[in-house]
């Protein structure tokens, strides 16, 4: 864990921000409601299309201008190649993305808008565990060098250990899907950005906090030695600093017809903002109007923004 936000003497071209995550080839069907068990029902459309918290967040952060690296993995298939060639495309250094013998990762997405319930088969994606990020130089220098590297729960938590080992910058961890991420790994990170179900997971909670005082709350019973950003949703998020009061961060609103990458472009405009200069604070609030523009587009990666067609701030 670093105390600062700059990363000192790294190579000129190292990247702004390295993501270690979750590459996977997304099926979504739209449905009016989703289906109980045993039920079959018929979709309203069908749609495919590159996905993962790990490229969502990386193509994310690389539309708001950023130099960003990929450590991650796909399958010898159709999907990987075109996972691959997206991101290639979308102007990330792709040199650490591997091609594994297990499939590239599948997320079946049920999506009844503007809300989604999701399964996925990792595939590729479990190969990405500790020795993958050590055993690959392209991988080390990626993380070592970045100034900002972040994580999801996409991959074994055995990369995550490897970043908070490698990392000289900013590290931050999505913890989502929502793991309980041991003490030992979570706390070696410099910034935790869970959602409120997140939250509960990490804190061994039955029910996701229901209050602002209690999301507060439930951030201090975890004694994170770092920072804390909860995304609340349409209510916004709130910055919970090391030291210092916990700050509301309102959602801008929007007509949102799909969340889905809401928490995704949050995380990397979070990132962004740190890299212009931003306290955790300023921030949230860039990240917030980042994933405000997600929300009014359909899907994942087409959804997220570049910079410039981010409203600026209301006076
Ligand atoms: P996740 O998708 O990880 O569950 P959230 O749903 O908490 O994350 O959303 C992340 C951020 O996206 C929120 O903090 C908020 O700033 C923004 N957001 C989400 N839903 C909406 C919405 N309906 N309107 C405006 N902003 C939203």
């Amino acid at each position: 864990m670093s105390a600062d936000h700059g990363s000192g003497g790294a190579p000129a071209h190292a990247p702004e921000i390295t993501v270690v995550g979750s590459l996977n080839m997304d099926v979504r069907l739209t449905v009016d409601r989703i289906p109980r068990s045993g039920e079959t029902i018929s979709a309203t459309g069908l749609k495919r299309s590159p996905g993962g918290k790990g490229a969502n967040q990386a193509v994310a952060a690389a539309r708001l201008g950023r130099r960003v690296a990929m450590v991650g993995a796909v399958g010898d298939d159709d999907a990987g190649r075109e996972i691959t060639a997206r991101l290639v495309a979308e102007g990330l250094d792709v040199t650490s993305v591997a091609s594994s013998e297990q499939p590239t990762g599948t997320a079946v997405i049920l999506w009844e808008q503007p809300e989604s319930t999701i399964v996925i088969e990792a595939g590729a994606n479990g190969d990405v565990d500790e020795s993958f990020v050590d055993s690959r130089d392209s991988a080390v220098r990626a993380v070592t060098d970045a100034q900002v590297v972040l994580c999801q729960c996409e991959t074994p938590l055995g990369s995550l250990a490897a970043v908070t080992r490698l990392a000289t910058g900013t590290t931050i961890l999505n913890p989502a899907p929502a793991v309980p991420v041991p003490a030992e790994i979570r706390d070696w990170f410099d910034v935790l950005v869970p959602n409120r179900f997140e939250l509960a997971t990490l804190a061994g909670a039955g029910e996701a906090p229901a209050s602002l005082a209690d999301v507060v709350a439930m951030v201090r019973g975890l004694a994170f030695p770092g920072d804390v950003v909860v995304t609340l949703g349409a209510d916004g998020s709130v910055v919970v600093p090391r030291d210092g009061l916990p700050t509301p961060v309102p959602a801008v609103r929007v007509d949102a017809i799909d969340t889905t990458a809401a928490g995704d472009s949050f995380c990397a405009a979070l990132a962004d903002g740190l890299l212009r200069g931003e306290d955790l604070v300023g921030a949230a609030r860039w990240a917030a109007r980042v994933a405000a523009v997600t929300t009014t587009r359909d899907g994942a990666i087409e959804s997220l923004p570049l910079a410039h067609e981010v409203p600026a701030a209301l006076p």
